[in-house]
């Protein structure tokens, strides 16, 4: 068996935190599995779909490097829900109701308070077809509802949750078609995920009584029930569920800096039993992939921790990662010595204008000016090929019997402008001879 997964979002808004989760669950589960993964844009609704945010979906995934095997189109597939709906009609399992919203919440209200569960009770399915006739010839156009079988429990063995079973009584009937002949999102999705050949449906853990549903349109439909995989939620740092977490997306993170790779580390991890580690690579994320190491209780996500675990994946970053994104002029070794100072990408400017200068270093003291001076000289006879910093300090130090802060300081401040930054054995070569030269000068004469 061929493991197909599919993320499908629906073009409604522009993908948050959760949302990315999820992708990245189902693309980790196919790629662990040697499978496929796809991408299925739910726009069934098309008041509330837009293009543009199926553009931003797209977009997203390739940014993660989430590349699907294919991608489907639900408004391009209404002839298969049309004939899935005919079949079930005809087999008895989708009726038409004729209640206003305004009944049935009223309905609602009256069971709550009498402390029942506020089930729909199939008034619409007692009608008899004269009845039916009547609302019809009155103008009144049926909505749709699929019947659950109530003589088949439903349960299944969820990969995060476990056995997980509902009583079939105690679910509504749910609406599967409006009166204007629009879909609602639950027959498509079972449809599709029979059409599409999805093995494992892996999605958050809001969609649990919606898999109860969807398990016996599987079965109506006569069609093999898939694997499921629910997620328990993820919340805000504060502990909740934060309306500012379902807001944040791609965007955000890519102007704060964020490397994919850390979103990428992060998210796959969050929730599981193993650890958050910085992997440049997605293959050790891949291969320790299962959802047997999920816990159940909900996820924390903090974006203080991302920030961080950003830092470490950009000290480990290869030069060819951010070839693109740095100064044309700076080659692998400028990118290795400066890596380490960074805690975005972006900031590789600020500390290579040390490089390239010109910098102006803060006055200093007579005595450092006159080992400025010194180190000038001695600087002046050394083979810049050869470790040029080691080789001037361990000569100061002997001319000098300076040592530690006194060593070094005045010298990275002349060298820099700065009392800290990349290690300036790395440094040194980078900035040049002659360049060297005249900024120990320069601080020497002011
Ligand atoms: N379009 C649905 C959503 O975004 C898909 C849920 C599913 O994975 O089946 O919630």
């Amino acid at each position: 068996m061929t493991v197909v997964t599919r993320f499908a979002p629906s073009p409604t808004g522009h993908l948050h935190v959760g949302n990315l989760r999820t992708a990245i669950h189902n693309w980790l589960f196919a790629k662990a599995h040697g499978g496929q993964f796809w991408l299925r844009i739910d726009d069934t609704d098309a008041a509330r779909s837009e293009e543009h945010f199926v553009a931003g979906i797209r977009a997203d995934l390739g940014w993660l490097g989430l590349i699907p095997d294919g991608e489907v189109r639900q408004s391009h597939r209404f002839g298969l829900y049309e004939k899935a709906f005919e079949q079930l009609v005809e087999a008895g399992r989708i009726y038409p109701c004729y209640e206003t919203a305004e009944e049935l919440d009223i309905r609602r209200k009256i069971l709550l308070s009498r402390g029942l569960p506020p089930v729909y009770e199939r008034t619409a399915l007692a009608l008899t077809a004269a009845e039916r006739a009547e609302k019809e010839a009155a103008g009144i156009a049926p909505h749709w509802r699929f019947k659950l079988d109530h003589d088949a429990p439903i349960g299944w063995a969820d990969l995060v949750r476990g056995e997980q079973h509902f009583d079939p009584k105690l679910l509504s009937d749910p609406v599967i078609r409006r009166a204007d002949g629009s879909w609602l999102y639950m027959l498509p999705s079972a449809v599709d995920d029979i059409a599409m050949g999805v093995t494992h449906v892996v999605r958050g853990e809001d969609h649990v009584s919606n898999t109860a549903v969807q398990v016996q349109m599987f079965n109506a439909l006569q069609a093999p029930v898939p694997a499921f995989a629910h997620a328990a939620l993820l919340t805000g740092s504060e502990g909740k569920l934060s309306k500012r977490l379902g807001s944040l997306g791609t965007d955000h993170f890519r102007e704060i800096g964020i490397e994919p790779a850390t979103l990428l580390s992060k998210l796959a991890r969050l929730g599981t039993a193993d650890p958050v580690e910085p992997f440049v690579d997605a293959a050790p994320l891949i291969g320790g992939f299962d959802f047997a190491r999920f816990g159940r209780a909900p996820a924390r996500f903090d974006e203080a921790e991302l920030v961080q675990l950003n830092a470490r994946i950009i000290h480990a970053l290869p030069f060819e990662a951010v070839a693109a994104r740095i100064p044309a002029e700076m080659d692998a070794a400028a990118w290795e010595a400066i890596r380490p100072n960074l805690s975005t990408v972006a900031d590789v400017a600020n500390w290579w204008s040390i490089v390239t200068g010109p910098v102006t270093a803060p006055a200093l003291e007579a005595a450092d000016r006159a080992y400025c001076s010194e180190a000038a000289q001695i600087a002046a006879t050394l083979d810049w090929n050869a470790d040029p910093w080691h080789a001037l300090t361990g000569a100061l130090k002997t001319a000098t019997g300076r040592n530690g802060k006194a060593l070094f300081l005045p010298l990275r401040l002349a060298l820099t402008a700065r009392a800290q930054g990349p290690d300036m054995a790395a440094l040194l070569p980078l900035i040049g001879q002659e360049e060297a030269l005249a900024r120990l000068e320069a601080a020497a004469a002011a």
